[in-house]
């Protein structure tokens, strides 16, 4: 983490719910990929400034997005969460229910390719997506997020920047060559208004027209 980054975060209290969230994750083995403590706080303001009824988040991990997301909604909002491993389903879900926020969440198991594929034959949209899963994955949920969201809907996509790895010629792995393709998707698709930030692992952040 960046000087800065660091700076900024020490302004802000020690947040309880997302400390269980980084510890849990620990104490599980899993993988401490969280989103950064700076675009957490910004998902919820994303979410609080743009007030979706419903969020779809692709990626639970151990649920810190996903409590990050569910703070900002309303009494009438709800977020959906797509997790490939229902284990980790089952470690969100916790966090989320010691958070005091479960009555606004629910998660489904699976790939999330299909996943989106029943969405869109049941007829769902979405006002708000988050997506933080497999970095090959981007480009279609992107697609597949633009087809099932309501105009307006805000479309969110972490580590846009791959570690520095983004934008060395050098790296040519399928991930980072499908983060790349992300992006430029991001900036020029005409459906899209978007920016992306350069902070901590890079936010991709649109709006669909
Ligand atoms: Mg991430």
């Amino acid at each position: 983490m960046k000087k800065v980054e660091k700076y900024i975060d020490s302004l802000y209290k020690e947040d309880r719910d997302l400390l269980r969230v980084i510890r849990g994750i620990e104490e599980e083995d899993m993988p401490q990929i969280s989103i950064a403590a700076g675009y957490g706080r910004l998902l919820t303001l994303l979410v609080k400034m743009s007030k979706p009824k419903r969020i779809l988040e692709i990626g639970a991990l151990g649920g810190y997005s996903g409590i990050c997301l569910a703070r900002g909604l309303d009494s009438e909002g709800s977020l959906l969460s797509l997790e490939l491993k229902s284990e980790f389903a089952d470690v969100a879900k916790k966090h989320l229910e010691a958070a005091g926020l479960s009555q606004k969440v629910s998660y489904r198991i699976g790939d999330a390719k299909e996943t989106f594929k029943q969405l869109k034959e049941e007829g769902e949209q979405f006002d708000f997506f988050f997506i933080d899963a497999d970095k090959t994955g981007y480009p279609q949920y992107l697609e597949a997020a633009i087809e099932i969201s309501r105009p307006g809907a805000v479309i969110v996509g972490d580590n846009a920047l791959q570690n520095g790895k983004i934008n060395d010629p050098n790296v040519q792995s399928t991930s980072v060559r499908a983060m790349r393709e992300f992006n430029r998707k991001i900036a020029e698709d005409p459906r899209l208004d978007s920016t992306i930030l350069p902070a901590y692992d890079g936010l991709a952040i649109a709006r669909v027209l």
